[in-house]
């Protein structure tokens, strides 16, 4: 299945991303008098039981949406990050490959949609774009085995750990401070859960104004998903929602070399696509 979220009144609200168009789940479950969960983190935290009954009403729906979209999902607890975790993505960083995952964080008020303008403030100008696999927790887990780990996942999305160049590099090496910009986490068009797709061998890709930039495939993480999630869970405990960054490719443009630097700017279209979801897409302004 193919969840997605979709903005009424304000509040994001689930929707399942169908041939035929995006079902509004709670109006098609109204139209069924059947409950149902009325947001991704309700369908997460629904279980088994939500999953078949989502099912059910993707069959035959007749409620559809075209309302803006909203994160695929949002009122997680955490955003993690993970740095380094592409061979030659470290190595155009000139950093050494790392020997563990490099753990970082964004704030949920990062999120973004698919198809969001996201405003790029004049405080600073190298704004750099990093495509990702994201996971989505689906249950508790502390202490898991990596051959156990996947089992926790409830699906996978696309996401761009949107990166301040300037302020990462100027303050002394602040990820957390140059990558939680608001908006500076666009995640989607999808949610795909986890029974499918195997991430561990996916293509990935992004595109500035059409012109590819990155390309390789999920089966180059230096650390996948399964050690990351062990690692992950062995020193705080994953909930329900919670997202993990898996790490960007090379191709960023913080590894160009300088004199051949193009920043992210106003009226710049980036795409991250990522095999078996689909494109993730966002344009940007220019702070005023
Ligand atoms: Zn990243």
């Amino acid at each position: 299945m193919k969840l997605t979220q979709f903005y009424r009144n304000g509040a994001a609200i689930l929707g399942l991303v169908t041939k035929k168009g995006i079902v509004d789940v709670p109006n098609e479950a109204k139209r069924r008098r059947l409950p149902a969960p009325a947001t991704a983190m309700e369908a997460i935290n629904g279980g088994p039981e939500a999953f078949r009954l989502l099912e059910d009403l993707q069959e035959g729906a007749a409620c559809y949406t075209d309302a803006p979209a909203a994160p695929v999902v949002t009122g997680m607890d955490k955003v993690l990050c993970i740095g380094l975790n592409y061979r030659q993505h470290a190595i155009e960083c000139g950093l050494p490959i790392p020997e563990h995952p490099v753990v970082f964080n964004k704030f949920p008020s990062t999120l973004a949609a698919c198809g969001e303008e996201i405003t790029l403030p004049k405080d600073y100008q190298a704004y750099d774009y990093e495509a990702e696999l994201v996971a989505v927790i689906g249950k508790r887990a502390r202490n898991v085995k990596a051959e156990e780990a996947l089992s926790c996942v409830f699906g996978y999305t696309c996401g761009n750990d949107l990166s301040t160049r300037d302020l990462q590099l100027a303050r002394g090496g602040q990820w957390v401070l140059s990558k939680s910009l608001d908006g500076f986490g666009p995640v989607g068009p999808c949610l795909v859960t986890a029974d499918r797709l195997d991430p561990s061998a996916l293509e990935i890709s992004s595109t500035v104004n059409g012109e590819v930039r990155q390309h390789s495939n999920t089966s180059d993480l230096i650390f996948p998903l399964p050690q990351l999630i062990a690692d992950l869970s062995r020193h705080f405990t994953l909930l329900p929602g919670d997202l993990i960054f898996t790490g960007t490719p090379a191709g960023v443009m913080h590894g160009y070399p300088a004199d051949q630097k193009r920043w992210l700017k106003g009226g710049d279209r980036v795409e991250v696509t990522i095999e078996g979801i689909g494109t993730l897409w966002n344009t940007f302004c220019q702070e005023e």
